[in-house]
Order: structure tokens, then C-alpha cells, then sequence
């Protein structure tokens, strides 16, 4: 078995508050394109929304499951804590001038890794990190450059990512307090970067709104997705077995510190029941829903995205 590549991140999965708020931060303040208004699958009275590029690109896609009464969760060790979007080459000012104007709050711009970074947070206030790379692209985000993961012990983690997935540990650095280890998938996709923090909080990790759900690396196929269930096991990472998403097949496992990670494939996309030009304007469902179509219409609030 030759030993299949990640090239980054696939999607990032999130919880949210009220869904409206949620549809105007991302497609609004952030500029993301809603590609896919979809139900859970596994409890079809609550959304699943997905934001991404124009045509739903693996290693653009952020996705919530969103509620209206959801708690406000807290992220902690054993949660990833965080993601980053890759702000094109050129195009930092444009996004502090941006916000500054629309009196949208943010932090910095600071330095990471030699990389100048604002955080903003979205309607439930879960960070999210805009990264300036070298990287050129007319869109205002090129997708994901990074996600970060809250560990009480990084090494364990970091193994797995070394060892398995073959990730390079980049460096470390500290930044108040707080010890950052970068790790790099090979190649240069988007979302190739994972990084992992440690502190020696006591707190702990509470899921809810503007909480990381869980983070999905890339298979470009089905059977990479196969290879990586096979070295996983090999390793002692058993995964669930592989689930159909619509979108993507799914496979699932919690890494040691306790994050639940996915491998998802990269076809079929999110072109399969919709066509490009609409996606997210139609409420799809999975074929086993579509017999509950009006009930579950009845049930979601509608949405109007900008
Ligand atoms: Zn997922």
C-alpha cells in the first residue's frame, strides 16, 4: 500500500446560535458564499449550513450545526480552539480598512510564525483568525490557512500528525503564555498548517455555541480514504466506518488529546444535487429525509442570505 498524501484541511465543523446571525457574519462580514443549506443528517430538525468559495472547494468549506437556543460553549484542552483563513496576497489592508469602517471589532494585526494576523469573532463569538500569506487569489479569502488545537499534552498529537498523516513540525513559538507548536502538512495546499497549543489550565472544555465541532483533513479519493482507515487502525486509531455525507464520504476518530477528527473525501462535491450557479439557495436533503420535506419545512426558520 503506497502511503496516501493529506494535502490540508477539508472542512471545519462548528456549533452556532440562531442560524440568520450565522448566515450574515460568514456571507456578510467574512464574504463566504453559502454552498450548501442542508439538514443534520443524524437529527434533520436542525440545519447543517456550508460556507465556502464560490464553488464549495475542499479547503474553503466551514460548516454549523446551528440552534436557537444553544448554550454558549467554551473552548478547552482536548477542543480544536480555532481556525484561519488565508487572506490573499495583497489583500490585508483591505480587510482591516473593512472592518475598521464597519465598526466591526477585531484584535491586532499581530505576528505568528512571521505571518501578520487579525482574530475577529462571528455572531457567537468563536475566533476567527485572518492570516496574510503569499499566496495570490482575486477572492477576499482564499480558504483555510490554519486550525488550532487546545491540548494538555501536544506530543501525543503530534506524533500522530508526524508519524502518520507525515506532517513536519515547523517550530515553536510562545506568545502570551501560550506555547504554540506548528505543524505542517506536505505540499502547499490550503489549510496545510495545524498548529497545537498547550496550557496548564484547569479549565475545562465545554461544547456549545461558537464551538469546533470537529476538524476534516482530505482525501482525494476513496481509496486514500480506505489507505488512511487501514495505517489508522495499523496505529491503533481505529475509525468509524466510512459514512455517507452526500457531499463527501466520511470517516471518523478522536486523535489522542481527545479532538474528533474526520477524513473526508474529496468528490463527489458539492455540485452533485444542485447546480453551481444556485448552490445554497434550495433546502437539499438526503434521500431518506425527503418524504419529511414539508415537515422539516415547517420546523427550520426560514433564512435570507445577502
Ligand atoms: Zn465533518
Amino acid at each position: 500500500m503506497t502511503r496516501p498524501v493529506i494535502p490540508g484541511i477539508h472542512h471545519v465543523t462548528a456549533i452556532s446560535g440562531p442560524a440568520q446571525a450565522n448566515v450574515d457574519f460568514y456571507t456578510g462580514t467574512l464574504r463566504q458564499r453559502l454552498v450548501k443549506k442542508t439538514v443534520n443528517f443524524d437529527a434533520p430538525d436542525t440545519y447543517h449550513l456550508y460556507y465556502g468559495d464560490d464553488v464549495g472547494t475542499p479547503g474553503t468549506i466551514l460548516t454549523f450545526f446551528p440552534f436557537a437556543d444553544a448554550a454558549p460553549g467554551r473552548a478547552g484542552p482536548g477542543m480544536a480552539s480555532a481556525f484561519a483563513y488565508a487572506v490573499p496576497k495583497g489583500g490585508f489592508q483591505a480587510w482591516t480598512d473593512r472592518l475598521a469602517q464597519n465598526a466591526e471589532d477585531y484584535e491586532g494585526p499581530y505576528e505568528r510564525f512571521g505571518q501578520r494576523l487579525i482574530t475577529l469573532w462571528d455572531a457567537d463569538g468563536a475566533p476567527v483568525e485572518l492570516v496574510e500569506t503569499d499566496r495570490a487569489g482575486d477572492a477576499p479569502l482564499d480558504g483555510f490557512h490554519s486550525v488550532t488545537l487546545w491540548e494538555r499534552d501536544p506530543d501525543p498529537t503530534a506524533r500522530l500528525l508526524t508519524e502518520v498523516f507525515g506532517y513536519r513540525a515547523q517550530g515553536q513559538e510562545t506568545d502570551r503564555g501560550i506555547e504554540r507548536l506548528r505543524l505542517v502538512a506536505p505540499g502547499s495546499e490550503r489549510g496545510n498548517i495545524i498548529d497545537v497549543i498547550r496550557t496548564d489550565t484547569p479549565a475545562t472544555a465545554r461544547p456549545g455555541a461558537g464551538t469546533i465541532h470537529h476538524v476534516a483533513l482530505r482525501a482525494r479519493s476513496d481509496m486514500e480514504q480506505r489507505d488512511w482507515q487501514e495505517l489508522l487502525a495499523a496505529h491503533g486509531h481505529p475509525t468509524t466506518p466510512v459514512i455517507d455525507r452526500q457531499y463527501f464520504n466520511a470517516i471518523y476518530f478522536r486523535e489522542p488529546g481527545g479532538v474528533l477528527f474526520e477524513i473526508a473525501t474529496d468528490p463527489p462535491g458539492f455540485a452533485v444535487d444542485e447546480p453551481v450557479a444556485t448552490l445554497g439557495q434550495a433546502l437539499k436533503l438526503p434521500p431518506k429525509y425527503e418524504a419529511m420535506r414539508e415537515r422539516i419545512t415547517q420546523i427550520l426558520p426560514p433564512l435570507k442570505v445577502v
